[in-house]
């Protein structure tokens, strides 16, 4: 037998198996509820914080398990329970892993534990990019950090939307323009601490699906934050800016190949990361998937189980087929960013678009395959599939995914 396996270990088995346990004994029965109650399941990220699953060790563990499937199966799992309380759960890594990802060693020690809280008084936190004028285009970024060099402070004024746990975080991760002249490669993040004067939450949005996660404006007005509380420090800032205004300057003088290493440094960050979104994806279509085989199975027409019928038999063919092979893609990239392989042909990207369009169709199948009662409240897929649709527009939507890897595939600044 070669070294080739696409087996997960024992310890991952073990792993998956207590998650799974975790997800259909507490976050199923309790999901209808949240969903109608729209409000963050406190209790539930309790319990979770009790048994160690809402935890930065257990997270980190995953984050660094070495064939890198440890965050695509838990994903799986806790979004295959349900996907409005599994991102209640797991919201805080989205600012952890910005932290983890540009953060000195000792903004991680101080902050991450934060986020998280511990069993007694859990804490959520919030990344902040997105604001109403800049979604899919992040270039177009306003919210301006300016340094009080007298004071060492960052001075933070902008309007932030759509942030998972926006204004309930104890702790918030801004992204905010530091130099408007380089487009993306000007921006910085930064921590602001718990209970920071002029921080507060806009608008609470009234979702379509995935309602028991929190999605808020966050407004930021005059918000002072030390000089610490850049990710990164100042220092790695002045050098990073000083090495982006050369390649500006050098691609503006017609050497492309610097422009192009620009993109394709700040596509890396993402191609890692969106494998996450697209595990996420597979759990709620499995979910949906698993739901509709039992029904079908059950539930007699014309005197006989509805499955009896190939017309309903391959659909159920089609979803799961599509389901294994969204997998596939998925850990395929998650292998490939712990493994340090280049994504040449945008493979993260890939991964999120193919999970993301089928977890959105299988859901749809799986209301069809229900007839009536699958368009009832009273059934769990209505709720799948309206949570499904969340998949094709956060972390970049299908159309820049697509966009990404059309890129990555001719070398061309396709549009
Ligand atoms: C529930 C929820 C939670 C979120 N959580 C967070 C969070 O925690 N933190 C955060 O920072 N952000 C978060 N987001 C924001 C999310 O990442 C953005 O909504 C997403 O990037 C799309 O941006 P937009 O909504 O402004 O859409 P737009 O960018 O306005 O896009 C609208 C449509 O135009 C298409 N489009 C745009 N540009 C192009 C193009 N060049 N080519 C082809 N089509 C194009 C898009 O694909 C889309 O179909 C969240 C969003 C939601 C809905």
């Amino acid at each position: 037998m070669g070294d080739f396996t696409l087996e997960l270990n024992d310890d991952q088995k073990s792993v998956r198996d207590w998650i799974h346990g975790f997800a259909a004994d507490v976050m199923r029965p309790a999901a209808a509820e949240w969903d109608e109650r729209e409000e963050t399941p406190w209790p539930i990220i309790q319990e979770a914080a009790k048994i160690g699953l809402y935890s930065l060790d257990f997270y980190a563990q995953q984050f660094f398990d070495p064939t890198g499937l440890g965050i695509p199966m838990t994903m799986e799992e806790l979004f295959w329970g349900d996907a409005g309380i599994a991102l209640s759960i797991v919201g805080t890594g989205l600012a952890a892993v910005g932290v983890l990802a540009n953060g000195t060693e000792e903004q991680i020690g101080t902050w991450v534990p934060q986020m998280y809280g511990d069993a007694d008084d859990v804490k959520v936190a919030a990344f902040c990019s997105s604001e109403p004028d800049a979604g899919s285009d992040v270039a177009a970024m306003r919210t301006r950090a300016v340094y009080d060099e007298a004071k060492d402070e960052w001075v933070i004024n902008g309007t932030k939307t759509w942030a998972t746990n926006g204004g309930i975080a104890g702790v918030h991760v801004v992204v905010a323009v530091v130099d408007p002249d380089l487009g993306s490669r000007g921006h910085a993040s930064f921590i602001v601490p718990p209970g920071t004067p002029g921080l507060s939450q806009g608008q609470k949005f009234k979702k379509h699906g995935i309602r028991a996660s929190h999605t808020a404006e966050v407004v930021l007005d005059n918000v002072r934050v030390p000089g610490h509380c850049l990710l990164g420090g100042k220092d790695k800032l002045d050098e990073r800016l000083a090495r982006a205004r050369e390649r500006v300057a050098a691609a503006a003088a017609g050497q492309a190949d610097s422009a192009e290493r620009i993109k394709n440094a700040a596509m890396a960050t993402f191609e890692a990361s969106r494998p996450a979104v697209g595990a996420m994806a597979v759990g709620t279509a499995r979910a949906a998937y698993e739901y509709a085989l039992e029904y079908a199975v059950d539930r007699r027409q014309f005197g006989r189980p509805i499955i009896d019928n190939q017309g309903v038999a391959f659909q159920l063919a089609d979803m799961r087929t599509q389901i294994d092979a969204a997998r596939l893609l998925v850990w395929r990239a998650s292998w490939m960013a712990t493994a340090g392989r280049p994504f040449t042909a945008a493979e993260g990207s890939m991964s999120k678009l193919f999970a993301s369009e089928t977890a959105k169709k299988v859901t749809a199948q799986a209301i069809q395959i229900l007839g009536g009662n699958g368009y009832t409240r009273e059934y769990p897929v209505e709720r799948m599939h309206r949570d499904s649709a969340i998949y094709t527009i956060f972390e970049g939507t299908s159309e820049i995914q697509r966009l990404v890897i059309a890129r990555a595939l001719s070398g061309l600044p396709i549009r």
